[in-house]
């Protein structure tokens, strides 16, 4: 027994703990026709350009992948890729997700986790560029039916389901945040970085810093009334951590920060 014991300390102790660094990906680039679609009444014809990210931390445990964004396969199309409504964002991928990975020096295969914010087609783009890699997943979102009843996900893709938060390494490090409003499962991400400090990473809770300011919600979220809940509680993580608030898709903020290979440290 006292062997027994023994052995388990000495495994405790070896568990690493802790976020390394940060990577913020260049996961598309586009042009939205009408903002006031994502907030109704305010801008109405007024064009924004979108970026879209994607985030790669390199955890002591292993590297996890926030969102996957547009196609990869975007990236050869010379007129992008063109919405349904014309309101919305068309998309360009002036640089594939793989080949940022590959700049850094990481294979697909090397991500031990990943998790979307959401099903939308800018977040979920690439997720079988890692088909073994360990998909943490809302089940409202999971079971969430598509088009024609198609389900979000391969079946045969590892993952896990949530309801709820998850400390996703069990060192308070990596938290995903359940964030539902815009899609029934969305969810954002909490990081702790060791010299920048917290961060939370939207998703699409909020889609630029305006909207934010003014807690517009989009015409077509899931649920208004759990848009607004969900923003307070980003607002409430943000002020709980002293954290700062990355908006996805808001480009003057990313225009900002450092852009793969840089990182956060
Ligand atoms: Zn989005």
């Amino acid at each position: 027994m006292a062997l027994l014991l023994g052995v388990l300390s000495v495994s405790a102790g070896q568990a690493q703990s802790g976020v390394e660094k940060l990577y913020i990906l260049n996961c598309g680039e586009g042009v939205a026709g009408d903002i006031s679609r994502w907030s109704p009444g305010v801008n109405e014809g007024k064009s924004m350009d979108f970026v879209d990210n994607c985030y790669l931390i390199k955890h002591a445990q292993g590297w996890f992948l926030w969102d996957t964004g547009i196609s990869d396969a975007v990236a050869a199309m010379p007129n992008g890729l063109a919405p349904a409504d014309p309101k919305a964002v068309t998309w360009h991928r002036p640089k594939t997700l793989a080949s940022q990975l590959e700049q850094i020096g990481v294979k697909p295969s090397d991500i031990k986790a990943m998790a979307v914010s959401h099903t939308h087609p800018d977040h979920i783009g690439n997720v079988e560029m890692f088909p073994t890699t360990m998909l943490y997943v809302q089940k409202a979102e999971y079971d969430w039916p598509g088009a024609n009843d198609q389900p979000r996900f391969k079946k045969e893709h590892p993952v896990t389901l949530l309801e709820g938060d998850r400390d996703v390494f069990g060192d308070g490090s990596v938290t995903i945040l359940s964030t539902p409003g815009h899609t029934p499962g969305h969810q954002s991400l909490l990081v702790k970085l060791p010299k920048t400090g917290e961060i939370v990473l939207s998703g699409d809770a909020v889609h630029f810093k305006s909207n934010w300011d003014n807690r517009g919600v989009p015409v077509n979220n899931f649920s208004k009334e759990e848009t607004l809940a969900s923003m307070q509680k980003v607002a409430d993580t943000l002020a709980k951590e002293k954290a700062q608030l990355w908006i996805n898709h808001d480009k003057a903020q990313r225009d900002t920060l450092k852009m793969a290979p840089e990182f956060y440290d």
